[in-house]
This record gives structure tokens, C-alpha cells and sequence, in this order.
């Protein structure tokens, strides 16, 4: 007889929710090995679709698979509960670790760290679902309580980390030009089958099949893209959720904030009044941005700095209590101006966030005069109802380690010296106190992640710069060769200059070029 969630030492709160406590981690890890060490809820509760392409993954770190179309012919729930997905469900049942679930094994196995497996089953949208899964067989069909879609790969940007399976205009420069020729590969070769007219194929058929039964139970719909403004389908789900509420959803939609001006006026206005409606529980806008002006729109090709600003506060603007995230990719191109972009996350968190606390100060006759206040009071802040403020504005850093030489961790010394070490030290600088200034400065979980970039950039680093600022490190050698093969054709493809708009990495190109000719030395004492 397997635990259920009374018998683990898991704290609940009275009104159902559960902190992620280390005490709590420690007695979910212990209560999924109950069952098996390999079993994980997020397995059942999480579910990511690319719907372009037929596939989908549980949760989104094993590589996706195929829907088979006969099995969605028969019933559209194969969107999240394919015969393949079922039969990984009964090895976890049965004690097993998946294969495809290595992600999480290399973490449990090799650091002291909690894997994903624990922490997605510790989240509000897997937990309650314990005692139900942990007795199934692994053949039933489950409805998902967190999802995330792809209608398609339809996008009018095409950034240099990106690629076809999620650009459209990228498969166009793959077929014009084709792939980039590197070192030992070819970037961005492969052009994943998607349906010619993706917005309507089989797979969205089924969604819509689908759909209207699933959301009435989720926890959170995300909808990712390409573009999801390109997306009919985007704007769909927003009015089916107008008509048919779920006050319980989190809706949320990441976007590149450059989309035509009437799509992104109709998503502002249907946001608005899901939101003043009650029809959703949040909004959650995630948009892209890891530099500013001219080098975002060299590394987000298609980006317009000044549209994506004017588009992100007119959504802050007019939809009262919606939330929008930051999602930095972190990789070489954010170095030289990755200050100014926390720079323009703290304006927008000083003008948009808001601290219940000093007004609950103030309503009880404290004259709180002092230096937050003059720091963080602004005129929006004192006009907004309350409910309404707390972290509407918020940052995610993730770092790209894919492709290998957009890596931030080529780097030299110098430009961590100069550019990237005072970013962090800007970060903690504007970090607030918890249970005090919250929301008016950076959250010390937000500031957390750019000190562990810096570390790992240092540690790749130190001790490993030869006397002429080459790297000693042959994977980092490799990868700075392979950045300048892929910015020279970068530049001829796009019409581009990297040296003009980036001068503040003109010497470390230079150090680049050096370790291609150290390299092709290498290669011909080799033959
Ligand atoms: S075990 Fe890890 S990789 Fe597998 S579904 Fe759970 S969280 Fe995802």
C-alpha cells in the first residue's frame, strides 16, 4: 500500500497550499520514493504540446515524441496521454527511472541538489493530484492541470538563438541560404516538419476537441510560440475563456512585444477584460529581452527596441493587475548592455509594483519619510488600488547554453571586469528585503540567478587565460572559433556589423580571430 499525502510529513497550510519549504522538499522526495525513485507526478500534471509539429512532451525536459494520429483520431485527450507517455507512466509506477527522464537522474545522482521531479510534484498544480495518481495502473487518460502549447512556429522575429522549429522566418533563411556552416557542425540544419498551413492541421483540430473539457480543471494554460500574437488560435482561447470563465486559471502567453500594432491593442483589451471579468485568475505576460536598443535588434533580428518598450507599458498601462516577466536568455550578446536592461526592469518595477506595507504604515499615521519611500514612491505607485500592485513586474534570467557559442561563458576577464561583474553588483545593490521594500527592487531569487552566471563564467576563467588572452580551455577555444564563423555570416546574411554595434567587444573578437588561427595552426602541424 502506497503513502498517501496524510502520512508524509508534508506541512500543508489551512487553506490547501503547500510551501516549498526545505523541510517540504525533503518530505515530497521522500513520499515520490515511496512509490518508486523514479516516480514523478509532473508526468501526469504537466504536459508540453508543439501542436506545428505533432508532439509532446511530459514535462518539457525529455525530448518530445510524436502524437500517433490514429491514437488522436480515436480520442484528442492523446494530446498529453500517448500510448508511448503511458507506458513511461507505468515504469515510474513500477519502480522505475526513465530513460528519457536523465535530466533529473544526472541532478539526483551527482549533486545534493532536489531534482525537478520533486520540486514540479511539490507545485500547487501536481501535489493534490498525489494520492489520486499514486493508486492508478498508468493506462488512464489524465487530464493535465499545467499546459503548455505551441500553435505553431509562425514568428516575425528570427534571434540569433533560435531556429526553425520555432521561426518561421528562420526556416525562410535556412531555405535561402541554408544552414551555417561551423566547425565540426552545421547550426540550425535541421527543418522540422510542421504543416504547411500550421495553424490548422490535426493536432489543432484535436486541441479544440479537446480543449473545452481540460480547461475547466487546469491550473495554468501558457501559450508559447513562435509568435502566439501571429496565432489565430491564441486569440481564440482568450474569447472561449471570456464565454466560458475559470476563475482558478493562470493564463499566461509569452511574446516578443513586436507584433503589429493592432494585434497587440486586441490582446491588451481582451487581457483586460478577462481580467476585470474575473474569467481568469492572473495574466502572466512573458516577454524576451536580454539587451537593449541596438544590439537586442541585432540579436532579435526583427525586434524594434523602441516598440518593445512603448508595448510593454502600454500592456502595464491598461491591464490593472496583469503581470509581465522578463525572460532574459542570457548569452554573449547581453554582456556589454545587460545593465541597462536591469536598469529598465527597475524602472518598471519602481513605477508598476507596488508595497502594501507602507501604505498599512501610513494609514496608521507613521510619517514614512524615510529612503525607500523617496527611492520608490512614484506617482503611479500612489494612484493604484492596493489589490492590485504587488510584483506586477518581475525578471527570469535564464542562460543559454545552446548554441555552444552564443555561450556567455567565452567571455574574457575584461568584459566581465567591466560590463558584467557591475550588472550583478547593480542587481544586489537594488535587491529588496523581504517582508519590507518587496517588489520595489529586484527579488533576491531574481538577483540569485546572474551570481551563479557570474560564477560559472569566472570558473571557466580562472586560472585558464594563456599570456596572449587566449583561452587554455580547448572547449571554450572551440567555441569561440565557431562564434566568429557564425557572426561573419551573421553580418553578410542580415546586412549587420557586429564590430559597430558592439565596439565595447572589438578587442575580444580580436582574442576570438586569434584562437581560429591558433586552431587552424593546430589542425595543419595535425596533417
Ligand atoms: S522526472 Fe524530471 S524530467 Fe521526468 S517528468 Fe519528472 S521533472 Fe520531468
Amino acid at each position: 500500500m502506497s503513502k498517501k499525502l496524510k502520512d508524509s510529513n508534508l506541512e500543508v497550510h489551512t487553506d490547501g497550499g503547500i510551501h516549498g519549504s526545505h523541510e517540504n522538499k525533503i518530505a515530497m522526495r521522500d513520499l515520490l520514493n515511496d512509490k518508486g525513485p523514479g516516480f514523478c507526478l509532473a508526468k501526469w500534471t504537466q504536459v508540453t504540446m508543439h501542436l506545428g509539429q505533432g508532439l509532446t512532451h511530459s514535462c518539457h525536459h525529455p525530448v518530445a515524441h510524436k502524437i500517433p494520429l490514429d491514437e488522436l483520431k480515436e480520442n484528442p485527450s492523446a494530446l498529453h496521454n500517448t500510448s508511448f507517455k503511458k507506458s513511461i507512466r507505468k515504469e515510474m509506477l513500477n519502480g522505475g527511472r526513465p530513460t528519457e527522464c536523465d535530466f533529473c537522474w544526472r541532478i539526483e545522482d551527482n549533486t545534493g541538489e532536489f531534482s525537478d521531479r520533486t520540486l514540479k510534484s511539490l507545485d500547487a498544480y501536481s501535489v493534490h493530484d498525489h494520492d489520486s495518481i499514486v493508486s492508478m495502473s498508468g493506462d488512464e487518460d489524465v487530464i493535465p492541470k499545467y499546459v503548455e502549447v505551441s500553435f505553431s512556429n509562425v514568428c516575425n522575429l528570427k534571434c540569433s538563438y533560435c531556429g526553425p522549429s520555432f521561426s518561421s522566418n528562420w526556416i525562410e533563411e535556412i531555405a535561402t541560404h541554408g544552414a551555417y556552416e561551423l566547425t565540426d557542425n552545421k547550426y540550425n540544419g535541421i527543418t522540422d516538419v510542421q504543416y504547411k498551413d500550421s495553424e490548422d492541421n490535426p493536432y489543432t483540430d484535436a486541441f479544440w476537441q479537446w480543449f473545452p473539457e481540460a480547461s475547466a480543471s487546469m491550473h495554468t494554460f501558457r501559450i508559447t510560440g513562435g509568435e502566439p500574437l501571429m496565432s489565430k488560435h491564441t486569440f481564440k482561447v482568450m474569447e472561449y475563456l471570456l464565454a466560458n470563465p475559470n476563475p482558478n486559471l493562470d493564463f499566461a502567453v509569452n511574446s516578443n512585444a513586436c507584433v503589429p500594432d493592432k494585434l497587440w491593442k486586441k490582446f491588451t483589451t481582451l487581457s483586460n477584460e478577462l481580467l476585470q471579468t474575473k474569467s481568469v485568475k492572473g495574466i502572466n505576460l512573458f516577454v524576451s529581452a536580454e539587451s537593449v536598443e541596438e544590439q537586442a535588434e541585432y540579436s532579435r533580428y526583427g525586434m524594434d527596441w523602441n516598440m518593445f518598450t512603448e508595448n510593454v507599458e502600454y500592456f502595464l498601462d491598461n491591464v490593472d493587475g496583469a503581470r509581465v516577466t522578463f525572460m532574459a536568455a542570457f548569452n554573449v550578446f547581453s554582456i556589454p548592455s545587460f545593465k541597462k536592461l536591469l536598469e529598465y526592469v527597475l524602472f518598471l518595477k519602481q513605477s508598476y509594483n507596488g508595497n502594501g506595507l507602507a501604505e498599512w504604515f501610513e494609514e496608521c499615521g507613521l510619517n514614512i519619510s524615510y529612503t525607500y519611500q523617496d527611492k520608490f514612491m512614484t506617482p503611479i505607485f500612489k494612484d493604484r488600488p492596493r489589490a492590485e500592485w504587488s510584483n506586477r513586474v518581475a525578471i527570469d534570467i535564464p542562460y543559454v547554453r545552446h548554441p555552444k557559442f552564443l555561450d556567455a561563458n567565452i567571455i574574457t576577464l575584461a568584459l566581465v571586469q567591466d560590463y558584467l561583474y557591475p550588472a550583478a553588483e547593480f542587481m544586489y545593490k537594488n535587491t529588496t528585503t523581504d517582508g519590507w521594500d518587496d517588489g520595489l527592487g529586484f527579488l533576491a531569487n531574481e538577483s540569485l540567478k546572474l551570481r551563479r552566471i557570474l560564477i560559472d563564467i569566472l570558473q571557466n576563467i580562472k586560472d585558464q587565460t594563456a599570456p596572449d588572452n587566449t583561452t587554455t580551455n580547448q572547449s571554450i577555444s572551440a567555441k569561440r572559433v565557431d562564434f566568429v564563423k557564425f557572426v561573419n555570416e551573421y553580418d553578410i546574411r542580415r546586412n549587420l556589423n557586429f564590430l559597430e554595434t558592439f565596439p565595447e567587444m572589438k578587442e575580444f573578437y580580436r582574442i576570438c580571430e586569434l584562437e581560429c588561427k591558433k586552431n587552424e595552426t593546430v589542425n595543419e602541424n595535425q596533417q
